[in-house]
């Protein structure tokens, strides 16, 4: 048997048979010596990924149509591209391995489509670096993204966030990653769907750890690979007692969100895609309060048409049957990276060009979400909110571009419904600024998990930090109390959607500085109206 152990980001118990992701090849076979033999290999995994391209061709054009499906028509057609197989063939024979000769080919014709003026040939280098991608996995005896036919508990080194739109997330029991931290994205992915998992785990991935029984305590941050029979008796008694926890909290499940002393608060949920309202209302949230809609930009190869977003939206507007849902337009940049934007590589990308920067800098892609969101407010209660702001003039250009993209849309006859217009307070200026923020918009949402790590110049994704991370830090505590202060001097609502909302025991101060809603995980809905049904808090 293995104990190890990592920072535990979700609790519960998983049991389950071991499924290693790795991303990418670290080292790469180099030649047997023989560029014949090296030659065979190649032609043998490029007719096995010509085959994984069509049958994901045929599964793409019968679930997401024909358009979605050329884009992989693309990549089959570059393994036959003539200049590509010379530079592959060129290479073998002055020494490298297949494995060698793809990747140093794929990156270099990536590099010669990116460097090209023409926006459709620039996209193309996405293309040829997945596809070279496929075949050095396929040469190198690995799997090509998810491919897990059994449900199982996945083991990676780090999963970025496009990844973790690709995860077949029916098939996951629970995550245990190396790297990441508490506030990472695969952290917060577990706790929308409500698995146990790790991060920063003690373990040795490249060890033969696949199909290998294992559980998995996200409450005390331990895991245990081939597990005694004490042991899984042990954590069997455990997932008892959490099953039971849960029933409790089921007595809560359509009960109004009220303190003992009759202070209402709203409790709603976070979501990534579409696909998680489904969780949403089986937490029982009220409605969404941050839909990170950046998870429709990841994980492809172009940008999402206006029909596909609306779509999106519609089916998260549709599911929620009168609930609202607070869109958050994209906040593209920083550690959600979509190669397609083409963004510069930058030194300190957290505080580079991301999120509504990106959307005042790109207008035709704000112009397009935003078509989207408005064609969607007309099916039920939309608000739609912008991160990242630190000025008033950001809230003034993106209001501006908002009112030209609605005349444009009311003079084409098409239906938009309601709208709220509200703004993340997610830096310390916005915080500090509030009071004359408050002003331009409809509400506030309060990212406490950006704020801060820029209150106390603390990155985020920093496993190695998160002691330093506090987000019960006095300045931090202060600029939300101002902010909920600021909020409500100009009569607008305010509420929380950092992973912080979720924290038990900040709960009373939250309804004491005045919230009116927090946005949880799913998972996390019934709990915290169990606490604020517990609360003696008074309304305001
Ligand atoms: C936040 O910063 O608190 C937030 C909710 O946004 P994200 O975690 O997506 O940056
Ligand atoms: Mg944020």
């Amino acid at each position: 048997m293995i104990v190890g152990n990592g920072h535990p980001v979700f609790s519960g118990i998983a049991m389950g048979r071991v499924y290693v992701y790795k991303s990418g090849q670290a080292t790469l076979p180099t030649s047997c010596g023989d560029p014949a033999e090296e030659k065979k290999n190649f032609e043998a995994a490029k007719l096995v990924a010509l085959e994984q391209l069509q049958a994901l061709v045929d599964q793409t054009a019968a679930t997401l149509g024909e358009e979605q499906a050329m884009i992989l028509d693309v990549q089959m057609m570059m393994l036959d591209d003539l200049d590509y197989l010379d530079s592959i063939d060129a290479m073998i024979q002055n020494g490298a391995s297949a494995a060698e000769a793809v990747k140093e080919t794929g990156d270099t014709f990536a590099a010669t489509f990116a460097a090209m003026e023409d926006a459709y040939m620039q996209a193309r280098a996405v293309d040829v670096r997945d596809v070279s991608g496929r075949v050095v996995t396929i040469l190198c005896g690995g799997k090509v993204g998810f491919s897990m036919e059994e449900p199982g508990i996945l083991i990676a080194e780090d999963l970025t966030p496009s990844e973790t739109v690709q995860i077949p997330k029916d098939k996951i029991l629970a995550f245990v990653t190396r790297q990441g931290s508490s506030n990472s994205h695969t952290a917060i992915l577990a706790r929308i769907m409500g698995i146990p998992s790790l991060v920063k785990a003690h373990i040795d991935i490249d060890s033969e750890l696949d199909g290998r029984m294992m559980i998995v305590d996200g409450f005390e941050g331990r895991y245990f690979i081939d597990p005694d029979a004490e042991v899984i008796r042990l954590m069997e008694e455990k997932k008892n007692t959490a099953d039971e926890y849960q029933r409790q909290l089921e007595t809560y499940r359509g009960k109004e969100s009220i303190t003992k002393q009759g202070r209402k608060v709203k409790l709603f949920a976070n979501i990534g895609n579409p696909s998680d309202v489904e969780h949403a209302l089986k937490g029982d949230a009220e409605g969404i309060g941050l839909m990170r809609s950046e998870f429709l930009y990841l994980g492809r190869n172009d940008f999402p048409s206006e029909d596909e977003l609306f779509n999106a939206y519609r089916q998260v507007v549709e599911g929620l049957q009168g609930r609202r849902v607070v869109i958050r337009t994209l906040d593209i940049g920083a550690d959600k990276q979509a190669d397609y934007f083409h963004l510069d590589k930058e030194e300190n990308p957290a505080l580079g060009l991301r999120g509504i920067r990106i959307c005042i800098r790109r207008p035709q892609v704000f112009r397009t979400q935003m078509r989207a969101i408005y064609r969607a407010s007309a099916l039920g209660p939309v608000s739609v909110m912008f991160p990242m702001i630190a000025s008033v003039w950001e809230v003034r250009k993106v209001w501006e571009m908002c009112q030209q993209i609605r005349e444009e849309m009311i003079q084409e006859g098409l239906d938009i419904g309601d709208v709220e217009h509200g703004i993340m307070i997610e830096t310390p200026a916005a915080a500090l600024m509030a009071e004359q923020l408050a002003k331009e918009v409809d509400f506030f949402s309060v990212g406490t998990n950006d704020l801060t790590q820029y209150t106390l110049a603390v990155d985020r994704q920093n496993p190695s930090l998160d002691g330093f991370y506090d987000p019960y830090h006095p300045a931090l505590l202060r600029l939300l109390r101002e902010v909920a202060e600021s909020a409500h001097k100009a009569g607008i609502w305010c509420g929380i959607c950092g992973e912080l909302a979720a924290d038990l025991t900040m709960t009373d101060t939250f309804l004491d500085m005045g919230y009116d809603e927090l946005s949880v995980s799913p998972t996390r809905v019934l709990s915290l109206r169990k606490k604020v049904c517990e609360s003696e808090v008074y309304p305001k």
